[in-house]
């Protein structure tokens, strides 16, 4: 199965073993060439003194060059005849010394020759192993680089594409025999890996649909009795039914308030699942910002005084194109959430400019505790709340910012957080559609106006 390691691994031992092997007669044959010149040298060096003994007198000097190379000389033959010129040489006899450097030049015609013969053979040797060198080592490359690019990166780029396809949501399963090596074995799994996804997916899909279905119908069911526990409560409270004493009173408040909670889970679960099914149509019209902002102000007035919170804005004189009772709904979610969060005596402030991409920029600015990184990607997740020790899990159904989200988002704009743990955070969204209000008064005498509580 390991098909492409195998192969690499025999083309780099052939390629290494026929290196080796040049490498090794290379080596033997600059070492055959190198004594083949130093016997040239020496014959060129026995050649000068042997001219000098035939053009000189009977120097010492020169004899005891001759005499040096005594003993010395291969084969035996030269050896042999040059004793003879040493001793005819010794003997001052120039006829006999003429005759010995004549017979031994002959030799060393013949000799030399063979040795130059032997020399170019070497040289060309030598020549030819460098060129099998470097054509084997051009051959491995070329095999390895075509066999990479075939078997390797072709088919890792072909999956690599599929990867995307996948992540996509564009991949479709293509049966195809993979080859057999390590590549196919790895698009084999991936395709495994991809099937098991899918089929996850589709199960979870089909899981969560159901619980959706379950969710809605329960729902429903839960929001008429729940209203008319509400109204018989209040009716209860007001003493309609009969006088009722303060700790009933009490009792009747809670029972009340967590009433209300239950319909605004409800509410929003109810919300949750119209978005979901794509069933969550906008009625968009040109209302002032100002207005928009200003009123839901107003409405959370009572919350802030409780959370004893001060909120502020400056108005900006802006027309948006929106669905005025969701954006309300998306800024009463952001700003309840930062009132729940602020310390007391905080401040809660809405600001309205302009984005880079010339968008309306809204931004709900608290001094909470703030959300730490890891949490600030979660929250707009449905059923998500920040965890750790700065966001004590407070009540609530962790479903504000994600139906937030899916507002802003019909809208064509962003939502999102930037905050640091300790310093509070600022929660912000765009809205994409807006001109000037003319008839507004202008923005500079308005900026000290505001909303306090
Ligand atoms: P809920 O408030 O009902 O839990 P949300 O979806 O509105 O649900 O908020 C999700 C979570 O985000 C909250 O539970 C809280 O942990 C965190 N969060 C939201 N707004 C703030 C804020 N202004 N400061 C700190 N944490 C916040």
């Amino acid at each position: 199965m390991k098909k492409i390691r195998t192969k690499l691994s025999i083309i780099s031992f052939i390629s290494l073993v026929i290196c080796f092997l040049c490498a090794y007669w290379g080596y033997r044959s600059y070492k055959g060439l190198e004594s083949i010149n130093a016997q040239l040298m020496q014959a060129t060096d026995i050649e000068a003194n042997l001219r000098l003994a035939t053009d000189l007198p009977f120097y010492r000097s020169i004899n005891k060059n001759l005499t040096a190379y005594k003993g010395q000389l291969e084969p035996e033959y030269r050896d042999k005849l040059m004793k003879k010129i040493i001793s005819a040489h010794n003997r001052k006899s120039r006829g006999r010394l003429k005759t010995a450097i004549k017979n031994f030049r002959k030799q060393e015609k013949r000799r030399t020759s063979y040795l130059k013969d032997n020399k170019s053979v070497y040289e060309s040797r030598i020549l030819s192993l460098a060129y099998v060198m470097g054509l084997s080592y051009l051959l491995t490359i070329l095999f390895i680089s075509l066999y990479t690019y075939s078997s390797v990166f072709r088919p890792l780029k072909s999956l690599s594409k599929r990867m995307i396809d996948f992540l996509d949501n564009r991949y479709t399963y293509q049966f195809r025999v993979p080859k057999e090596n390590e590549v196919g074995e790895l698009e084999l799994n991936f395709h495994s890996l991809a099937q098991r996804v899918l089929n996850n997916i589709e199960e979870l899909k089909s899981l969560d649909s159901a619980k959706s279905d379950f969710l809605n119908m329960a729902s429903h069911e839960l929001r008429t009795p729940l209203t008319s526990i509400k109204g018989s409560l209040i009716l209860l409270q007001n003493g309609v039914i009969g006088e009722v004493n303060e700790k009933s009173k009490q009792l009747l408040g809670i029972a009340e308030v967590e009433t209300d909670r239950l319909i605004r889970l409800i509410n929003e679960l109810l919300d949750l699942a119209k978005i979901e099914a794509g069933k969550f149509p906008l009625q968009q019209d040109w209302c002032s910002l100002d207005e928009v902002i200003t009123n839901t102000l107003f409405s959370l007035e009572g919350l802030a005084a409780t959370a004893d919170v001060k909120l502020s804005y400056e108005n900006k004189n802006k027309l948006v194109e929106i669905d005025k009772d969701r954006i309300q709904q998306v800024i009463t979610n952001l700003m309840s959430n930062a009132i729940k969060y602020s310390p007391q005596k905080g401040t809660v402030r809405v600001a309205a400019s302009l984005d880079n991409n010339n968008h309306i920029l809204i931004e709900i600015i608290d001094q909470g505790k703030g959300i730490s990184p890891e949490d600030q990607s979660l929250i707009f997740e449905k059923f998500r709340q920040a965890s750790g020790p700065q966001n004590p899990i407070v009540k609530g159904t962790g479903l504000g910012l994600a139906i937030a989200r899916a507002i802003v988002e019909e809208h064509g704009g962003e939502i999102g957080v930037h905050s640091r743990v300790g310093e509070g955070s600022t929660f912000h969204f765009t809205l994409p559609t807006w001109k000037e209000d003319t008839s507004a008064p202008d923005e500079e005498q308005n900026d000290d106006e505001g909303v306090a509580a």
